[in-house]
């Protein structure tokens, strides 16, 4: 993984860099000696420092960079304010690193802080070293129709989330553990606790566009939250 990061990872321009190349582990990180990365891992950023040197949003648990005003003039009126691009959320890596806004950054981490590490824990007796990310900011319409209403992902409040990796070197994916035992019920918990915090939580169980990831999404329509 190291060595993947040290190929791809050029210098980037500070004042534009391309929205979705990875982020280094930031500057900061320091080894935690009684909890070290397992072998083969990045090493784990120091998510105790508010203030350090690539936290975003003013919030110490989002490491990454902000990124410039993403503008889209066309007929779906994408776009973000103040995007910031996060590449780890406190210990957890975000593979790849998402686009969106803080206020769906800050949504994400109370999340995978306060729902999916502890659900981890109890049900797979691990902790959470990564999340695959198959999508954030995209200008596009919902389920990619050609007729659809714009998602909220064309406006950067959407994350498409299909699984975790785990300080066992375990990985739980949504189309492969869905409904399936331990995994099954890990996925199914943190699933169904992001309903409320999330205005919109779609996974396998929704339709067949969503039988590899859940959807979640800050949308600020109002109203009871739609989960399925
Ligand atoms: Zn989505």
């Amino acid at each position: 993984m190291l060595v993947t990061f040290a190929v791809t990872v050029a210098p980037l321009p500070s004042d534009k860099p391309p929205p979705f190349s990875p982020i280094p582990p930031p500057k900061h990180i320091v080894p935690v000696p009684r909890d070290p990365a397992p072998k083969g891992l990045p090493a784990r950023p120091d998510p105790t420092r508010p203030g350090a040197p690539g936290t975003v949003c003013r919030d110490p648990r989002l490491i990454g960079q902000a990124v410039p005003d993403i503008v889209e003039v066309d007929r779906l009126a994408c776009g973000i304010d103040d995007p910031v691009k996060i590449g780890w959320i406190g210990s957890i890596e975000l593979a790849p690193p998402i686009v969106t806004g803080c206020m769906t950054a800050r949504r994400v981490a109370d999340w995978l802080t306060g729902v999916a590490e502890p659900a981890a824990e109890r049900a797979l007796g691990a902790r959470i070293t990564g999340m695959r990310v198959m999508g954030s900011y995209a200008c596009r319409r919902r389920n990619n129709g050609a007729t659809s209403r714009r998602s909220e992902h064309g406006r950067g409040r959407a994350v498409d989330i299909g699984g975790f990796t785990l300080s066992t070197g375990q990985v739980v994916s949504v189309k492969r553990d869905w409904g399936k035992d331990k995994p099954g019920a890990f996925l199914r918990e943190i699933w169904r606790k992001a309903c409320g915090p999330f205005a919109t939580v779609l996974g396998p169980d929704a339709d067949p566009y969503h039988h590899d990831h859940f959807h979640l999404d800050t949308s600020p329509r109002g109203g009871a939250p739609y989960c399925r």
